[in-house]
């Protein structure tokens, strides 16, 4: 006898989770389509839909679960203070388009982020905007676009990236009209100076660089960098990913930089992914505020004190987010900003650096790390010794590490790092997961070594094994299909 455990298809006709009261307004009759005969919906009780959700949360990772040392992605963990305030009637149940006058309260919350993001950063101005890094990058890229166009250079047309980018700023170079011209890394894992230099000319529309960059590392030439681009007559885009690594210690518009995105969901604590949406503000210098998306907030000093008011830049590039961005994200980075204060922002860069050093200097000689110098918030080891010696590959690596209940570090990125580990621990993990990951890592090492087939046959304890990622990407299937309607195709 086979006993079979209640997985999924927990539908039973007439069971109800819940009971509505009694309407106190006319019957209307609903279209035919929407009545509730006609729904494939499960018919589940409370219990089942909760113990559903559960099961189904504990089958896959969570930052809320255990170390999660994803590079480049910041996955800190998320305060739940966040989600209190977030969680405010006044902020959780205000109409995106309440009157400014009854939303004064909610404006100021915004007004007060734009200008500590601008504090941060050095900026002049900041949208709250964008969704997301990306989005951010295509609004910096429009901006540089049109600041060109209304200055009589609109041939300024190519756009200069390192090879070490992340894939979406070429993409959203590209989305935004210009031409990508690669930029080489130098032999110290620097965006190379004489090659920026060489490639610089009157086509230059600017360069979007990553500082620290996705190596994890500093820019020596950073200043250098922005000269040259800025005498050739271009603008610096700066990806603000890896701001977690210097909050308080490096302001990258006293720097030069023009323009750069934040991701709220990265440095700022808010969730990622399945918890979003993101946020991807964006900061620019003075002479480049008139040209950003519109709304922003703008504080508006009367007798009887400010008043906070939606006002659209003169020359703005147009609007890139339905109402005013996630206004729930700003909320939560906000509280998260205001708990820590400037010095607790400054303590979690010097933490989160700290901790990736202590990780590098303890992997580095089991793991190569080929550019071995003092890392900012992450590092990029490789398991190109691992796969030569043994034919163990990054993709076995993280694999194996699913059964030591850790999340992998990014794999095969940056793409000038062949079987790149990409491990980015934050600041919000204690000495004691650190030690586990190092131990979960090296013992991956010495696996690989005397019985490789544990690595290159993991995970072993995970509720799926290896999936078929290529046949997963092919013939999606994202949607629970009922029994029934199955049945029904299946009998045409
Ligand atoms: C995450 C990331 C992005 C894109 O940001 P999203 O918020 O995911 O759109 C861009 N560049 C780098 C280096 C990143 O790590």
């Amino acid at each position: 006898m086979s006993v079979e455990p209640l997985i999924f298809e927990l539908s039973s006709p007439g069971r109800r989770g819940v009971r509505i009261p009694a309407p106190d307004v006319p019957h209307t009759e609903l279209p035919v389509d929407l009545q509730r005969e006609r729904l494939d919906w499960p018919e589940v009780s409370e219990i089942d839909v909760v113990r559903h959700f559960t099961r189904v949360s504990q089958k896959n990772h969570a930052i809320d679960i255990n170390f999660y040392p994803l590079g480049s992605c910041t996955m800190k963990y998320n305060p739940k203070i966040n989600e209190r305030v977030a969680r405010l009637d006044g902020l959780a149940n205000l109409h995106p388009l309440a009157p400014e006058a009854t939303a004064q309260g909610a404006l100021e919350l915004m007004y007060e982020l734009q200008e500590i993001l601008d504090e941060i950063s050095g900026f002049d101005a900041v949208t709250l905007q964008p969704a997301a890094g990306a989005l951010g990058e295509f609004t910096g890229c429009l901006v540089i676009k049109a600041w060109h166009a209304d200055r009589g250079e609109a041939h300024r047309t190519k756009m200069l990236i390192p090879d070490s980018a992340h894939g979406t700023n070429p993409a959203t170079a590209r989305m935004a009209g210009f031409d990508v011209v690669t930029v080489p890394s130098d032999i110290r894992g620097n965006t190379d100076l004489d090659a920026v230099r060489e490639l610089v000319g009157p086509d230059t529309a600017g360069l979007m660089i990553t500082n620290p960059n996705t190596l994890g590392l500093w820019d020596e030439h950073i200043t250098q960098i922005i000269d040259a681009v800025h005498e050739a007559g271009g603008l610096v885009y700066n990806d603000g990913a890896n701001f977690n690594a210097i909050l308080g210690i490096a302001s990258p518009g006293d720097l030069g930089i023009d323009v750069m995105h934040f991701n709220l969901h990265k440095t700022f604590s808010t969730p990622h992914g399945g918890g979003g949406p993101g946020s991807g503000p964006v900061g620019v210098t003075a002479e480049l505020a008139d040209y950003l998306p519109g709304p922003v907030v703008t504080k508006i000093d009367e007798e009887d004190g400010p008043r906070f008011a939606w006002t659209n830049p003169p020359k703005s590039v147009g609007r890139l987010h339905a109402f005013n961005g996630n206004f729930g994200m700003h909320v939560r980075a906000y509280t998260y900003i205001r708990m820590h204060g400037a010095s607790g922002l400054r303590q979690i860069s010097e933490d989160a650096v700290l901790n990736a050093n202590y990780l590098r200097t303890r992997l580095h000689e089991t793991y190569h790390v080929p550019f071995d110098r003092t890392c900012m918030h992450e590092f990029v080891a490789t398991a190109s010794m691992q796969k030569q010696q043994h034919g163990v590959k990054t993709l076995d690596i993280a694999k194996r590490l699913l059964d030591f209940g850790i999340h992998p570090p990014t794999t095969y990125f940056p793409l000038i790092v062949p079987e790149a580990l990409m491990i980015e621990p934050t600041e919000t993990e204690s000495r004691e997961s650190l030690d586990y990951f190092v131990d979960a890592m090296l013992q991956i090492a010495q696996e690989a070594e005397e019985s490789p087939e544990t690595v290159t046959s993991a995970p072993h304890t995970t509720e799926f094994k290896r999936l078929d990622e290529v046949g997963a990407n092919r013939n999606l299937n994202l949607r629970w299909v009922p029994e029934r309607e199955k049945e029904a195709v299946a009998a045409d």
